[in-house]
This record gives C-alpha cells, structure tokens and sequence, in this order.
C-alpha cells in the first residue's frame, strides 16, 4: 500500500510558555509524531542529553554544515546558532509519521517558503506575569537577566500572527488538548485518509 506523507508542524513559543513539556505529553499520546532534533552552539544545560535535546556542536562545525547545505533552515537566536538538518526530516516524513520542528519564528519563515504544506501553531502564555513568574521559577537569576528573557519573550511573541493556530497555556490540560486537536484534526482530512484506509473504501464503496 502506497503511504501516506506525514505533516510537518512548526511550534514556537517564547521560552517559559511551556512548548517543551506540552510537546513532551503530545508525544507521549499520540504516537504516529516525531519530534525533530536541530544543532545548536549553545551550550548544554543542566539535565540536558547530546542527541536527545539537541546535537551541541561548535560553531565551527555549524558553520562547516551550513556550508554544505545541510540545513532546511537556520538562525541565530539571541547569540546561538540553530539548525534542522534536511536529513531525518524527510525520511520521518516519508514513514507517515507527522514532525514537529520547535523552531524560532525566523526558522519558521524559512520553512513555509520551502515546504508549503507546513502547519504551524504559537503558544502563547496567559499574561506576561505569568510569563515573569515561569521565567523567574527557573533559577536564582537576577532581575537585570529576568527582564532581559521578558524582552526576548516580547520580541518572539511579536510574531504570533504569522502563525496558523493559537494556543494559550493557562491550564495545561486544557492547552494539550488543544494542541492534540489540531493534530487530529490535521490527520482526518481526506487526502491522507484515503491513502490510510484504501481498502476499507474499496469495500464500502463495492
Ligand atoms: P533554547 O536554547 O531555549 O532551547 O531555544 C531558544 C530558541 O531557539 C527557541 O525559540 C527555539 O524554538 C529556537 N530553536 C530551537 N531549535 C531551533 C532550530 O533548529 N531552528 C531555529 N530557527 N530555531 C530553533
């Protein structure tokens, strides 16, 4: 049976608007989405794994990649390079399965140049308060670098409306689930479900 291609999605949110975890719980309940791994040059945090996170390369190596072509699109982001590589992206696609790319709205304009298709969602936190406490709850960080998160958080928000879908993380359940509706939604249209369900039609329609 022929496949179906997956989608790919586009998440981005400012840091602190919860993107990581809710993508995190998306994945853990519906099984047919993979979650793109991109480089980076900044450096590895604490709790965070080489190849799972990210691949961390030097920028050295990012740039020998760059010029090579093997990113489907890259950006600098507040002082660190980040790329997704072209390779797994089109084979995940290829299996059926949907990918996320949790990319920066730069990243984000270069891919719905490149691949028309693409679905991209924002999330969006409740208030900037509860953004200021997010950012805050992260670590003993002093004022002077918690405002400078809140105008970087301000400047990728400033981007919310090149995006498809809106989610607002107030309640997290509620905002999963809003995440998973517009993956199911996306996965009901008839192109892909005639190619799943081929020969159930068949049937029917005998
Ligand atoms: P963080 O360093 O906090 O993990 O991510 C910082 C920002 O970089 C976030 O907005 C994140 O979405 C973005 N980002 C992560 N990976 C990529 C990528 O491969 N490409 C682009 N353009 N942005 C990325």
């Amino acid at each position: 049976m022929k496949h179906c291609s997956g989608t790919l999605f586009i998440i981005s949110a400012p840091s602190g608007a919860g993107k990581t975890s809710l993508v995190k719980a998306l994945t853990d309940d519906l099984n047919h989405i993979r979650v793109s791994v991109s480089h980076t040059t900044r450096a590895m945090r604490p709790g965070e794994h080489d190849g799972v996170n990210y691949h961390f390369v030097d920028r050295a190596e990012f740039e020998r990649m760059n010029a090579q072509g093997d990113f489907l699109e890259q950006a600098e982001v507040f002082g660190n390079c980040y790329g997704t590589s072209r390779r797994a992206l089109q084979q995940t696609l290829d299996q059926g399965h949907d990918l996320i790319l949790e990319i920066d709205w730069q990243g984000a304009q270069q891919v719905r140049t490149l691949m028309p298709g693409t679905r991209s969602i924002f999330i969006l936190p409740p208030s900037q308060q509860a953004l200021r406490q997010r950012l805050t709850n992260r670590g003993q960080d002093s004022d002077e670098i918690i405002e400078g998160r809140m105008r970087e958080a301000v400047s990728e928000m400033e981007h919310y409306d090149e995006y498809e879908y809106v989610i607002i993380n107030d309640d997290f359940a509620t905002a999963l689930e809003d995440l998973k509706a517009v993956f199911r939604a996306n996965r009901l249209q008839r192109d892909g479900q005639q190619q799943r369900h081929g020969e159930l039609l068949k049937q029917l329609l005998a």
